[in-house]
């Protein structure tokens, strides 16, 4: 019997196959560019690190420190950290090296995902950040409702920016609820950005924090008379999309946002 040698065949050419250039990170898509309901930068970390299966403070230590280290050798990487996370030197630290240190860090988030629409995630006007970063909430907030409606239609979840603006006391999308700072299960407040950040889950218990009910419990004295006075004094037929506009002011291009914002918004599938 005879046996064919495949000499020339193409299966043995030992030339190296050329491997396309990927990014370091998944080149993970950021919600609502365009929108009043684009994602907050930190919300995107989160969900970054979440792709890879890793904590967000495994994520910025091991990826996205060194990367803003190398560009900016001046600054110490525990100083990074600290302004990343909010802790003292954050509090104590000048305007323009807090801009220079959010500058630096797209920049490196870009270079790690190969992804250019990451500006879009700082849709702030410039001068407003001249004022001490007064306009972002210290905490991270919440809608619960959101996030259970998201849940139960199966999207991503994931935090908006707009629920930092701390002139934004409501939900835009649900009329009356608050917006959450304390956790309802460990009545812990916790930073934007932490070594725990899971956008929907509390970052010191790990709890879900769409539980509406839970929180509407927690809520319930402190906003009573507020949702009275609200329901009195606003007009049955207000209009809405007016007055986020005029909340989310301090966004670079707001009437473009909200042009491009559907009334009824919602994050893309979940596929995982
Ligand atoms: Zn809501
Ligand atoms: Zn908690």
């Amino acid at each position: 019997m005879s046996v064919n040698y495949y000499t020339e065949d193409e299966f043995w050419a030992l030339e190296k196959p050329t491997i396309p250039e990927r990014s370091q990170l998944f080149p993970l898509e950021p919600i609502g560019v365009g929108t009043l309901y684009v994602e907050s930068l930190s919300g995107y970390i989160a969900r970054l690190a979440d792709c890879h299966t890793i904590t967000t403070g495994e994520l910025v230590l091991s990826k996205v420190i060194p990367l803003m280290r190398h560009k900016r050798s001046s600054v110490s990487s525990i100083n990074i950290i600290n302004h990343l996370f909010r802790d003292q030197d954050f509090f104590t630290s000048t305007n323009e090296k807090r801009i220079d240190i959010a500058t630096t860090l797209i920049q490196a988030l870009k270079e790690l995902t190969w992804r250019q629409d990451l500006s879009c995630l700082w849709p702030l006007k410039w001068a407003s950040i001249f004022f001490e970063f007064s306009i972002l909430r210290l905490h991270q907030a919440w809608c619960p409702v959101c996030y259970d409606h998201w849940f139960v239609n199966n999207r991503v979840i994931y935090n908006p920016l707009l629920w930092l603006v701390n002139t934004i006391e409501e939900c835009p999308e649900h009329d009356h609820q608050p917006l959450i700072e304390e956790c309802p299960h460990c009545h812990e407040k916790f930073p934007p950005l932490s070594r725990y950040s899971r956008p929907g889950y509390c970052s010191i218990c790990h709890l879900w924090l769409g539980s509406q009910k839970l929180n509407q419990l927690a809520n319930e004295q402190t906003h009573s008379v507020d949702f009275w006075r609200q329901l009195l004094i606003t007009p049955m037929h207000s209009h809405q999309s007016n007055k986020l506009v005029w909340q989310c002011m301090w966004f670079d291009d707001v009437d473009d946002l909200a042009a491009n914002t559907p009334s009824d918004f919602l994050p893309p599938i979940n596929e995982n």
